[in-house]
Order: C-alpha cells, then structure tokens, then sequence
C-alpha cells in the first residue's frame, strides 16, 4: 500500500494489552513498520491511562530516532558491583523525567566503577555507590553526593542545564 498510494497510513497493534506486553508488541509491530519507512501516524493501544499510549508512542519513534520529545532516561541492567536500590532510584527518576521537556540523555547507573564511562554518552547522570554516589556529565564525575541526595542533585544539574537552554533561546 505504501508504495502504490501517497495516501497517509496509519499504524497501530489493535487490542495489544497490559502495559508491559503491550508496549513490546506494539514497539515489535509499528516499529518494523516505521523502520522501514512505512506509516504516517500511530496509536498505541494499551490496556491503560492514554498518557501511557502517549508515552509508549514516543518511546517508539525516539528508539527509531525519528522523533525526539522530552528525555531519554538510560539505566544499567546491574550486576554484582550494584550496591544500591537502582530499580526504585530508576523509577523515581523516570516518574520525575516526565515534568522535564528537554530533549536529555539522562543515565542512573548502578556503580561508581563503571557507571559513568558506561554513559559516556549521557548528557548527565548519577551512579551509584555505598552510601554515596557521583554526579556527571558526559562521563565526567562532577560531584560526590550522598546517597540520599542522588536525584535532588540530579534534578538539579538537569535544571541547570534546561537554564542555559532557556537563555540560549532568548
Ligand atoms: S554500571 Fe556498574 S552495576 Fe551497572 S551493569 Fe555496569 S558494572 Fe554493573
């Protein structure tokens, strides 16, 4: 159809479930659609509030880097070095992201060792540690912070960074 129409083509995975299946089936059949160039627009169908079909679209054309809005939050899968709760710390972060516009790398690391040159590519981001963590930037340690701290510093280096934003554009 795409090659023999101009018309737009709208995707969707119809009826593709709870939250967690449903955004993989739905990333699993848009996404090769979109990938290869095909469809115009898309719905999400989740079993869920629409912010989630909303956020699950989004997280769809930002992998396939076809549309950026607001940031990408990376996490390490953690390992044996993990010394802090980084599944509660990941989604205090990613529930806190969702007030953010820029369009930010943002990374929460399990360890100091090896979490910030594993981000290097993170614009900012925090790794943890015992009883305390870093800050950095762009794999750049930019503070030792305690743990309790770790995303309030975070947040904080995030709004600095939405400030120069704001006055590079006035
Ligand atoms: S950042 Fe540290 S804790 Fe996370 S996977 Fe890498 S080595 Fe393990």
């Amino acid at each position: 159809m795409a090659q023999k129409t101009r018309y737009p083509l709208h995707l969707g995975v119809t009826e593709a479930g709870t939250p967690y299946s449903g955004a993989i089936r739905s990333a699993v059949g848009i996404g090769t659609l979109l990938a290869e160039g095909i469809g115009d627009t898309l719905r999400v169908s989740l079993t869920a509030e629409p912010e989630a079909e909303v956020r699950a679209g989004y997280e769809i054309l930002k992998s396939l880097k076809l549309r950026q809005r607001g940031p990408e939050l990376i996490s390490c899968p953690t390992c044996g070095r993990c010394q802090l709760d980084l599944l509660n710390l990941a989604r205090e972060v990613e529930e806190r992201l969702c007030q953010v516009k820029l369009p930010l790398k943002i990374a929460v690391m399990g360890c100091a060792v090896n979490g910030p040159g594993e981000a290097t590519e993170a614009d900012v981001g925090i790794a943890g540690g015992k009883g305390k963590g870093l800050l950095f930037r762009k794999g750049k340690v930019v503070a030792t912070v305690p743990e309790a701290e770790l995303v309030a510093a975070l947040f904080r280096e995030i709004a600095k960074l939405e400030e120069c934003e704001d006055n590079e554009d006035e």
